[in-house]
């Protein structure tokens, strides 16, 4: 790399959403940006008036800033190079077409769609391996062009493909890709509607914006090529190219939204960490030497480099995504899990709920080792949010025994007698129970689970019944012991009856 600052940029055409293949481009920029001490650019490429979404820009603008990819300049933090909405570019991208015809590097195209469509299906029936334009416009006398262009005849630029030598990437993830000259067609630069295509605004704005490093998706390969030929026509310096690898279902075929979400809004809403998507996106594609798994941002920019990136297709394994997601939500702070957790709550059925933050904190400890999400603290333990509401029947067979009520009934009267237990009073209790029984403590610790919660599994029972508090606890089984009996009884019933 020469001494030069880098200046990179996600260059996202504006679709409706930002689309994960796209947050792992915009990652690398800036991953790349800032180990380098370079600039991220954000260049929103709106050309394409057929694909027009209202509110997609602003939708796009949101997800980066919800990740947390701040960008250097781009739409709302114009830097020099402005504006970096291409719509708002068209006069620089005529004046480029204009240069370029001056010096026969491309031309104006008149045939109608009609010509050309015949053309193609000409050149399909004689099997050529690639339907390209005849270049018959190029061989129009200056006069006809003239004479065309004041009847106002609609038409087309199109570049010039010369003959010539193979056309050479040097791609950092690729290595060298060589491309004939055959197969590069007289590409469309201005299209009728007078806007530029892809290809012209892209390689325009890259130069004009002193792109140093072009970090983009392998599905723009095949046009790198006809990017070459523009960058050589008008006399550039050619960035440095990197292609990164397509993402891939697990059964190898494109990602793509029949198989799964691909919006990264649909992670968000799903209660993915942003920490957790940007950890999971770099490694699509990129790893360390010691294959580390676990990273924040701040890691990624120390680790990152363009050199580690794999050629292979990488494969989205949601599985995953759980697990990092998982290990993110365990190492942060309990005071930011307890905000996002008191969000969780006011969007749910238990938002009238006055919970202590002290209670809640007490959840988010027992649990941590049994969410992935943080809306799984209530999901998984909604008996922390109201009492049982049925009681799990196959728990009820295994564990609820005939001494059930009388050791519980015990149990709750030693309770009864302590004056704010502790979690350790609430063991001791239990114990004692157990050995005045002449039983194990599993006998009374099973049933005491399934009265409180309801169910057979949760987090250690004593901090399930020093989290509900005395009272509460007391309360569950009273209620459950007016309950759970009966249904110990159906069940042994049906058994009878089988
Ligand atoms: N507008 C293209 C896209 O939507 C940009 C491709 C590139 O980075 O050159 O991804």
């Amino acid at each position: 790399m020469s001494n030069k600052k880098p200046r990179v940029r996600f260059a996202p055409s504006p679709t409706g959403y930002l689309h994960v293949g796209g947050l792992r481009t915009a990652l690398y920029n800036y991953l790349f940006a800032k180990k380098n001490g370079g600039k991220f650019i954000l260049r929103i490429e709106d050309t394409d008036q057929n694909r027009f979404v209202e509110g997609a820009v602003d939708n796009l603008i949101e997800t980066l800033n919800w990740v947390g990819l701040e960008y250097d300049e781009g739409p709302n933090k114009e830097g020099s190079v402005g504006p970096y909405f291409q719509s708002e570019r068209l006069d620089i991208y005529k004046k480029h077409a204009e240069q370029l015809i001056a010096h026969g590097d491309a031309y104006q195209c008149f045939c109608t769609t009609e010509r050309l469509t015949e053309l193609r299906e000409k050149q399909q029936r004689a099997k050529l391996p690639q339907a390209k334009y005849d270049k018959l416009c190029l061989h129009l006398s200056k006069e006809e062009t003239e004479k065309n262009l004041t009847e106002g005849k609609p038409h087309i630029v199109r570049l010039n493909v010369k003959g010539g030598d193979n056309v050479i990437i040097n791609d950092i993830v690729r290595d060298r890709v060589e491309f004939t000259r055959d197969v590069i067609d007289d590409q469309v630069l201005i299209k009728t509607d007078g806007f530029p295509t892809y290809h012209l605004a892209n390689v325009v704005d890259d130069y004009l914006m002193g792109i140093t490093h072009v970090i983009r998706g392998e599905e723009w390969l095949t046009s790198t090529p006809k990017h070459i030929l523009l960058y050589n026509a008008f006399g550039w310096e050619l960035p440095t190219f990197a292609h990164l690898p397509l993402l891939l279902n697990a059964d190898r075929s494109k990602l793509s939204k029949r198989q799964g979400d691909v919006a990264v809004e649909d992670y968000k809403a799903k209660g993915y960490l942003k920490e957790a998507l940007l950890n999971f996106v770099a490694l699509l594609g990129w790893s360390t030497s010691e294959n580390e798994e676990f990273f924040n941002l701040d890691d990624l920019i120390e680790k990152f480099s363009l050199e580690r990136v794999h050629k292979a297709g990488a494969i989205f394994n949601v599985e995953k995504l759980d697990w990092i997601n998982a290990e993110h939500l365990r190492k942060k702070d309990k005071s930011e899990i307890l905000e996002m957790l008191k969000v969780e709550l006011a969007e749910s059925k238990y938002k009238d709920l006055e919970l202590k933050d002290e209670y809640l904190l007490l959840i988010i400890e027992a649990m941590l080792e049994r969410v992935s999400f943080v809306k799984e603290y209530i999901d998984n333990s909604p008996y922390f949010f109201e009492r049982p509401t049925s009681y799990d029947e196959t728990v009820i067979k295994k564990r609820w025994k005939d001494d059930s009520v009388d050791l519980l009934q015990k149990y709750i009267q030693k309770l009864s007698l302590l004056d704010n237990p502790t979690k350790e009073d609430f063991e001791i209790a239990l114990k004692q129970v157990a050995e005045e029984a002449e039983c194990g403590a599993g006998r009374i610790i099973h049933p005491a689970r399934v009265a409180t919660s309801g169910v057979g599994i949760g987090p250690g029972v004593y901090d399930l019944l020093f989290i509900l508090g005395k009272d509460e606890v007391i309360v569950r089984i009273n209620d459950a012991l007016k309950v759970i009996p009966e249904i110990k009884e159906r069940i042994n019933q049906q058994k009878q009856n089988t």
